[in-house]
């Protein structure tokens, strides 16, 4: 018998409008949909009326429940995971699943919607050309700051989900080990109190501070400034020493250009001057 699908199903991280077409037929359709807090979902499910059964899928059960769910869809049945707010396996369960049907050899179809993450960045005013998503920090102090003092010299937007409770502290901590960077707090997004906190770290500590913060929160962090070009000055030092290590002068002038911010014709003059000089 051909075994069934696994759907991975994105719902609202809030503004039930978010639900998509597709998300609604499909969990119409499915043998079982599998959720991490089915009394939540039930609600969900019964607002858009799905009426599919439900079976729970979270952190502390996934192993035993992953194959129970891998065998009925080895028994040819369908199966919609979704989780609480948002897509399944970004910061909630599923990737295990996922990882084992594959394995399985059980097809395993996306269908895509909110995300509190993309949400947050596409709004932020931030670069998005390159981003990373770090999750959720560590809870512990310690932790927290070892793993932000290794972004330091990270050179894309970076996306963090955080809980209200923490963001002071993950935000005074930022601005210790990161620096006086632009910052966004993007809260409730998709809500009614949906609010954008922009600015450098200070100013948006010194909004923060004070405020009782409530609801769910995504905070976006802009990459270290890019290391200052080395002035022209230093072209003939950087050609020398290129020169010495044996690299030919096609490849020094390519190399200082680029690390000068140089163009390469200035860069080619003087490095046809400096062998003037030598001979
Ligand atoms: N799977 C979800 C997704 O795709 O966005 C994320 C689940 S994770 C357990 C929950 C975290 O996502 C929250 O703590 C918060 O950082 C972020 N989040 C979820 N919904 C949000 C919202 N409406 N506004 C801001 N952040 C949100």
């Amino acid at each position: 018998m051909p075994s069934g699908t696994l759907f991975i199903v994105a719902t609202p991280i809030g503004n039930l409008e978010d639900m998509t077409f597709r998300a609604v037929r499909i969990l119409k359709e499915v043998d079982l949909v599998a959720a991490e807090d089915t009394r939540h979902s039930r609600k969900l499910l019964t607002h858009f009326g799905i009426s599919r059964p439900l079976t729970s899928y979270y952190d502390h059960n996934q192993n035993f429940k992953g194959n129970y769910l891998l065998e009925r869809l080895q028994g040819g049945e369908s199966v919609a995971l979704i989780s609480d707010a948002g897509t399944p396996c970004i910061s909630d369960p599923g990737y295990q699943l996922v990882r084992d049907a594959v394995a399985a050899g059980i097809t395993v179809v996306p269908v895509p919607g909110p995300s509190a993450a993309i949400c947050a960045l596409s709004a932020a005013g931030l670069p998005t050309d390159a981003f990373i998503f770090a999750g959720f920090l560590p809870n512990r102090a310690g932790k927290r700051r070892e793993k932000l003092a290794s972004l330091v010299a990270e050179q894309r937007v970076m996306v963090f989900y955080e809980s209200p409770n923490r963001l002071l502290a993950t935000l005074e901590d930022m601005q210790e080990l990161l620096g006086a960077r632009e910052v966004v707090v993007a809260r409730e997004l998709t809500k009614i109190y949906e609010e954008f906190v922009r600015g450098t770290l200070p100013v948006v500590l010194a909004e923060l501070e004070g405020r009782q913060i409530k609801g769910e929160v995504v905070i976006l962090v802009a990459p270290a400034d890019a290391p200052e070009a080395p002035p022209a000055e230093a072209v003939p030092q950087l050609l020398r020493r290129c020169l010495a290590e044996g690299v030919s002068l096609k490849d020094a002038v390519k190399r200082v250009a680029l690390e000068t911010g140089q163009t390469r014709s200035a860069v080619y003059d003087e490095a046809l001057r400096l062998k003037g000089e030598d001979e």
